[in-house]
């Protein structure tokens, strides 16, 4: 009998060739086999007869090839094959490109089904390059079709048949991961038949069900794993923070926090009182305060005689903080310093020195915190902004610069929380749902490229007002691509300088810079030294620039929204009315959806659910390297209603019977899940 962990070579077809190719999709066994699924699918169902089908209508026909298919040799490396195909209604001229085996295998006589775009109209259709199979065979038409991602040396048709005798080798031993009453109380379907109809759907109805019940698993899976996860940071013991007179510091600041700013800050302090590390996520809208949170934490922390720390993506965000933090902590005693790559060696040397015998308080760097030969007497806080840039790997070897230091990971990428609480992982989450008063929202519009005179003459009156402008394009140079319009930052900034604001100072910054380069580039911005500033997303991280008043973003449909949403964060920091305009001539149904809703609105959760919304959450977790298992089914975009389901009924469970003694095909499943994030994570 098979087992889940038996190698696919034993499967008819795959010899060590496929199965090599198998395994770059991370398939090797037969669990993972039956594993790999769809990635959408087609409802090749209906067949359609040629008469009726619309210009350009993609669909199926039954028709009977009337005469034999020929050959011919257009040039080297293209082959053309045709043929001409009949039903009662009409004739299909169809066109194949190089797959000159077809010419030998489709038979005048039989009737085959054609699946693809029709093009023409009347009774003469021509179909390019259609699917095309024997009437009967049923696999690729006739049914709801699986499209899976494939790799080279893997077809749909191969992978498919090799998934049709892994299921049905393993159908009777897959081990039920629900258990029976969670799988009844929420009317989810069996597992074997999840797996039938996830891959070979009886109809539309079968493989909802089928999908709604392994979403329903994975991210019950999911949650359960992380609650363990964050269990296990629990028994891990520091000494509790002690209460401090917290008015020393609100006293020091030149406004009152916000509620939410307060709420962030309480609910910290609560973590770092508690015996246990702090492992907290703040997440908060560009320009929401975050950082004023992470300084209230710090001067928690140092007045609990520990030191902490703040770690910054770039070495002029360090130095920002560094230049806010520094002339408000240290008057309250704290000492104050800055560590990043291009401090010198022996300054670096010194501080240090310093950390190590506990003459600093609090320091402020990039990553050149984590670098060998920074010690520290006794770490107790630790501080990452915008998160995103940093993979745990690196936020893990700060933290074992001290015994189990409080971590607190700030995040501008603001996401409804039960999403946040599965994107990142076991932390907790704070939200600063709230921006402090008196913020004018920027006025936000759509243009097309035609009107760039008018934009330029915008920027200038804006100049003349004292203000500053940023100009974002999607990519650098060094594309030979003719057909690319893709506006190079380097020449479109020099032709700007010479040819549209000859008086006025034009500098330029983009992503292959170096590090010191880029640095000088957005000083010089930042100091008012240039008036505008023109950069591919570089900019995108939290500089802060109050004076800029203007944002204009080149080829808009370019950029995703919450991109979008980051840019546009650069500007309205200030008591400056400013603006953003987004320049586009996409005419993409998609595109200028997006580009409406950052018309519409200037809220970044609402910006992040539709980002969410609309392009799904691969690319959330594309930007975190966390380790911990992916989500392969559920998607996060739609299933928000079942992840709430889902994480009651594993919290409900957790509840029952923490150690899960009564589902041990449950236990042993997340066990393998989450090995590896057991590993990173701690
Ligand atoms: P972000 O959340 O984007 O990191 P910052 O911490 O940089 O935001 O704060 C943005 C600006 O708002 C800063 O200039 C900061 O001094 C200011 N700020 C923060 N909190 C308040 C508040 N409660 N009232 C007024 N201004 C505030
Ligand atoms: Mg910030």
């Amino acid at each position: 009998m098979a087992d889940l962990n038996t190698d696919v070579q034993t499967i008819v077809g795959v010899g060590e060739k496929r199965a090599a190719a198998m395994e770059k999709l991370g398939v090797r066994t037969l669990r993972e086999l039956i594993s790999w699924f769809p990635r959408r699918y087609e409802d090749r169902t209906e067949l359609r007869r040629i008469a009726d089908l619309s210009p350009d209508e993609t669909a199926c026909v039954a028709a009977m090839i009337a005469a034999p298919p020929t050959a011919s040799f257009i040039r080297p490396g293209l082959t053309l094959v045709k043929l001409r195909a009949v039903d009662d209604t009409g004739v299909l001229d169809v066109t194949f490109f190089n797959q000159t085996w077809l010419k030998g295998s489709l038979r005048k006589g039989e009737t085959y089904i054609f699946c693809g775009r029709a093009e023409g109209d009347g009774p003469r259709r021509r179909m390019a390059s259609p699917i095309v199979e024997p009437e009967g065979r049923q696999e690729l038409t006739g049914r709801i079709v699986p499209v899976y991602p494939l790799t080279a040396g893997v077809s749909q048709l191969v992978l498919s048949r090799c998934i049709r005798q892994g299921l049905d080798a393993c159908a009777d031993i897959l081990p039920d991961v629900l258990p029976d009453e969670i799988r009844q109380e929420h009317q989810l379907c069996r597992i074997g038949y999840a797996y039938e109809n996830i891959h070979f759907p009886e109809n539309a109805e079968a493989l909802d069900l089928a999908r709604r019940r392994l979403a329903f698993e994975e991210l019950f899976l999911f949650t359960i794993g992380l609650r363990r996860l964050r269990k296990r940071r629990e028994v891990v013991e520091v000494p509790p923070c002690q209460a401090v007179d917290m008015d020393g510091f609100y006293n020091a600041l030149p406004f009152t926090l916000t509620k939410a700013q307060k709420r962030c800050v309480d609910e910290a302090l609560t973590d770092m009182s508690s015996g246990a590390p702090m492992n907290r996520l703040c997440q908060g809208d560009v320009g929401s305060g975050k950082t004023m949170v992470a300084a209230a934490c710090v001067y928690f922390c140092v007045k609990n005689g520990r030191q902490a720390a703040l770690m910054a993506p770039t070495e002029i965000l360090a130095q920002q903080h560094y230049d806010g933090l520094g002339p408000l902590l240290e008057p309250l005693g704290i000492r104050c310093a800055l560590l990043t790559g291009s401090t010198t060696a022996k300054t670096k040397k010194s501080i240090s020195a310093q950390l190590a015998a506990g003459e600093l308080d609090f320091i402020v760097g990039t990553h050149a915190l984590i670098t060998g030969g920074v010690d520290y007497a006794d770490l107790g806080l630790v501080v990452t902004d915008e998160q995103h840039r940093f993979g745990v790997a690196q936020r893990a070897a700060l933290a074992a610069k001290g015994r189990h230091p409080h971590t607190l990971v700030m995040s501008a990428t603001p996401i409804p929380r039960t999403l946040a609480l599965i994107l990142y992982g076991d932390l907790d989450v704070s939200i600063i749902d709230q921006l402090p008063p008196g913020r004018k929202p920027v006025e936000t519009s759509r243009v097309p490229g035609s009107y760039h005179p008018r934009v330029y003459g915008f920027i200038r009156k804006l100049v003349d007002q004292g203000r500053q402008a940023y100009i974002v394009c999607p990519q650098v140079s060094e594309n030979d691509d003719p057909g690319d319009d893709r506006k190079a930052v380097t020449e479109y900034a020099q032709t700007l300088q010479k040819e549209v604001f000859p008086d006025l100072k034009v500098a330029f910054v983009h992503g292959k810079m170096k590090p010191k380069e880029k640095d000088a580039v957005m000083r010089a911005f930042a100091g008012h030294e240039t008036d505008i500033l023109v950069s591919t997303t570089v900019i995108e991280v939290g500089v802060d620039v109050p004076n800029a008043a203007v944002m204009v973003v080149e080829n808009a449909e370019r950029f995703g929204l919450s991109q979008l949403h980051q840019l546009r964060g650069r500007v309205g920091r200030g008591e400056h009315q400013s603006y953003c305009v987004l320049i586009s001539d996409s005419r993409n149904e998609e595109t200028l959806q997006r580009l409406r809703v950052m018309v519409k609105t200037t809220d970044g959760f609402k910006i992040a659910e539709e980002d969410l919304r609309l392009r799904g959450p691969g690319d959330f977790f594309g930007e975190r390297q966390h380790g911990l298992p992916g989500l392969k089914i559920a998607d996060l975009g739609v299933d928000a209603q079942l992840l709430q389901e889902a994480q009651k009924a594993a919290e409900d469970l957790l509840a029952r019977d923490p150690d899960l003694t009564s589902c041990p095909a449950t236990a042993e499943r997340i066990a393998e899940l989450f090995a590896q994030s057991a590993e990173t994570l701690n």
